[in-house]
């Protein structure tokens, strides 16, 4: 058998039981894990001294800062229970702009001076941390030689405990900021945004006559999908390792033309591993819900409850790592790149999101009560509004070098943001733009002739697939991010240009009953004009036809096709007045995330075209150049000279991309210019390589070509 092959029946072999999990009867009591490695509300109430647990409760209900003396109390009963669980170290957990996590692990223990070590962790050790900030992306806000940064407990999302077969670590989720105070993370403005959210939409619900609500949540459940393939062809492919997708590959003959993957029953080997991925995640309280097989072969998804979205954004970078880990322990590697696979689909992430108060009620779904579906209306016109203004800035929100190879093509939404409300929703809003909707005829929905909302299908047939924000009965699903991606940017974006169009409507409306209307009159005309807005931005068809966008350009909309097109949306007038008035990212904060990815954007495809340049040069050119020595001992010219020339246009490719990615020829001042260089002729430059190699794969001999192929990656499970 030839080499790959001979590997191909290896990789197919793997040990049920990876972390040995066995069977758990999960009807016996004490095999109730969910949240078992969780510093949670329930474990606080038990080892806090009474009046420290009612504080820290109040003071995290109410969104206040943390009073310092309540630190000590909870380090040391942290500390306590850590120990209990085995934790020897301890770590601040932070997200860096990078959108990965970091952590830095310290000792609980100390040494006595009488030869032994004394376990210690006070308040102040809990409470912050000084990390050298130096290595992390800042964007110019601290310079290096002030290398100090700082994190700073979020008591808010609780620490948990990562179990490793070795040892286990209590991890504290923490905020990072410069020692000026400036975010150098994707968590400070997140939980900025939300109190701006919950500011606003507490004024627009004493409008509407709310007077038991403390607070308004926004909450995110994200939908998650990813690739799992066997880990020998991860190791054989220095493309995924360097880049996380292939850079070489000729589509195989099956694709996912037969439809037969989708909701397909999922492979033992698959359900073994996304069963103990599950059970750990159960332990560390993240509430995963559903998982099924998804549209490319080899290619899964997995969904959570909704949470608050802190809490929801750190459970998903939690998440995203656990199903890594697993993946490991039963020989499979997870992918979680935007496009592994070129034309075949990628992943990415829907990001349910809604607004909620703190005694549940979802300010999203409409009700039984006229007066509820006013309520609705107004918020979700709210939404309307602050996507149609901040398209540019959601776009942006999402981009990075991944997603451009997904956005735009027939899989993901395109780079157009539209908003799908639905049949029954758009007529209601139709109807309140003709004036029609407080008259009684029957189609109106609005008013005295029909006093409810018809009923809003919140599953089944009025789904739209293809739009990138869509209403979905009671919650918004923007579907557009990529499957690795961090959620707190594109939350943080959501929550305060929602804040801002909330703010708006509000203010109008309190004109309107100032001058002694009633709600419903005072509303109508606001929803109206509004609705006749920034209508443009609604649209129920095809996101993937033609037609729509040429008719989106008609209507206005942006179509940012690149990273490069959209970032310059994070610096524009309107996102800074508005991250500035609240007070959510400032100017400065602004510039540095703009200057950090739009570096990470070029840096990473000048990281994948030497990635490509190597891989042509030093494993297909020699392979093709050897079949080529081949065919000519065997006396065969005609394969010869097609293959002669195939390996010509590869080197006369290879050179040109070589060129093109060397530094002296992009060096450019300006880091958006040299981001556009990337996009514009290193892409390019590229794809040419590929373009002749993939032609190549199916013409050199198979025990020769070297990297493994598309046919065994996606479909050997
Ligand atoms: P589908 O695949 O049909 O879109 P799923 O059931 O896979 O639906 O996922 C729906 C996601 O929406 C889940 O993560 C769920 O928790 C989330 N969700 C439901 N209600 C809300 C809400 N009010 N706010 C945020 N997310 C929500
Ligand atoms: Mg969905």
């Amino acid at each position: 058998m030839p080499r790959i092959r001979q590997q191909n029946v290896l990789a197919a072999q793997w040990t049920p039981n990876g972390g040995a999990i066995g069977t758990a009867d999960l009807t016996s009591a004490d095999n109730q894990i969910f949240g078992e490695n969780v510093f949670s509300p329930v474990v606080q109430r038990q080892r806090l001294p009474k009046d420290v647990y009612q504080r820290l409760s109040q003071t995290l209900a109410k969104g206040e800062a943390l009073d310092t003396s309540l630190a000590d109390a909870v380090a040391l009963a942290m500390k306590e229970w850590a120990l209990e669980k085995g934790a020897t170290h301890y770590t601040h957990m932070f997200q860096p702009l990078t959108g990965l996590t970091a952590e830095k692990h310290d000792s609980f223990f100390s040494p006595t001076g009488e030869g032994t070590a004394l376990a210690s962790f006070s308040g102040k050790e809990l409470i912050q941390g000084e990390p050298d900030a130096s290595s992390f992306p800042t964007g110019g806000i601290r310079a290096t030689f002030e290398a100090r940064g700082y994190t700073a407990w979020d008591p808010t999302s609780p620490a948990f405990i990562l179990e490793n077969p070795n040892g286990a670590l209590l991890c504290i989720p923490t905020a990072f900021a410069s020692w000026t105070g400036e975010a150098l993370d994707h968590k400070i403005p997140l939980l900025r945004s939300m109190d701006a959210l919950s500011k606003s939409a507490m004024r627009a619900l004493q409008l509407f006559g709310n007077t038991s609500a403390k607070r308004v949540f926004t909450t995110v459940g994200p939908e998650q999908e990813y690739f799992l393939i066997d880990q020998q062809y991860y190791f054989e492919r220095p493309d995924l390792i360097t880049c996380g997708r292939t850079l070489f590959g000729a589509k195989p003959a099956k694709g996912h033309e037969l439809d037969d993957h989708y909701f397909g029953s999922i492979p033992e080997r698959i359900l073994a591993c996304m069963l103990e991925t599950e059970r750990e995640l159960a332990k560390l309280g993240i509430p995963i819900k559903t998982r099924h097989n998804e549209v490319a072969p080899n290619q899964y998804e997995v969904a959570p409850i909704f949470e608050n979205s802190n809490v929801g954004s750190d459970h998903q970078q939690l998440t995203m790592q656990i199903m890594q880990n697993i993946a490991r322990r039963y020989g499979l590697v997870c992918l979680l790149h935007e496009k592994p696979f070129a034309g075949v689909n990628g992943s990415g992430k829907h990001n349910n999101w809604s607004m909620g108060t703190d005694d549940g009620e979802n300010l999203l779904e409409p009700g039984d009560t006229p007066h509820d579906n006013l309520q609705f209306l107004f918020f979700c016109t709210a939404v309307m509004q602050a996507v149609n203004k901040h398209q540019g800035l959601l776009r942006a929100s999402i981009a990075s070098p991944g997603q451009d190879h997904r956005l735009g093509a027939n899989e993901a939404p395109p780079a157009i943001i539209s908003v799908f409300l639905g049949a029954e929703l758009e007529k209601v809003f139709g109807a309140i733009e003709r004036g029609e909707a407080g008259e009684s005829t029957p189609e109106s929905f609005l008013g005295l002739g029909t006093p409810v909302l018809p009923p809003l299908p919140m599953h089944g047939g009025d789904r739209n697939r293809t739009s990138p924000f869509a209403f979905t009965g009671n919650k918004f699903e923007f579907r557009a991010l990529g499957s690795s991606m961090s959620l707190s940017l594109p939350n943080t974006v959501l929550n305060t240009i929602v804040a801002e169009a909330i703010d708006y409507l509000s203010e109008e409306l309190e004109d309107a009953l100032g001058t002694g209307k009633e709600l419903e009159e005072a509303l109508r005309p606001i929803l109206q004009r509004s609705y006749a807005a920034n209508k443009r931005v609604v649209f129920g068809g095809d996101n993937y036809a033609e037609e729509w966008h040429a008719e989106a350009e008609r209507r206005g909309l942006l179509n940012l096709r690149s990273t490069p097109d959209a970032l310059p949306y994070l610096i524009s007038d309107e996102t800074v007045s508005l991250f500035s008035n609240y007070a959510v990212l400032s100017e400065r904060e602004l510039h540095a995330r703009y200057d950090v990815f739009a570096e990470q954007y070029a840096t990473k495809v000048n990281i994948e075209a030497e990635t490509a340049a190597t891989i042509a040069r030093t494993m297909l050119v020699p392979a093709a150049a050897r079949y080529l020595g081949e065919l000519l001992a065997a006396q065969l010219p005609e394969l010869a000279s097609e293959t002669k020339e195939l390996i010509d246009q590869l080197v006369d490719a290879l050179r040109a991309l070589e060129s093109a990615n060397l530094a002296e020829n992009h060096e450019h001042e300006n880091i958006l210019a040299e981001a556009k260089y990337m996009h514009d002729v290193v892409l390019p430059a590229m794809a040419a390589v590929r373009e002749v190699a993939d032609k190549l794969e199916k013409v050199v001999a198979d025990d020769l070509w070297p990297l493994p192929k598309y046919s065994e990656m996606l479909f050997i499970k």
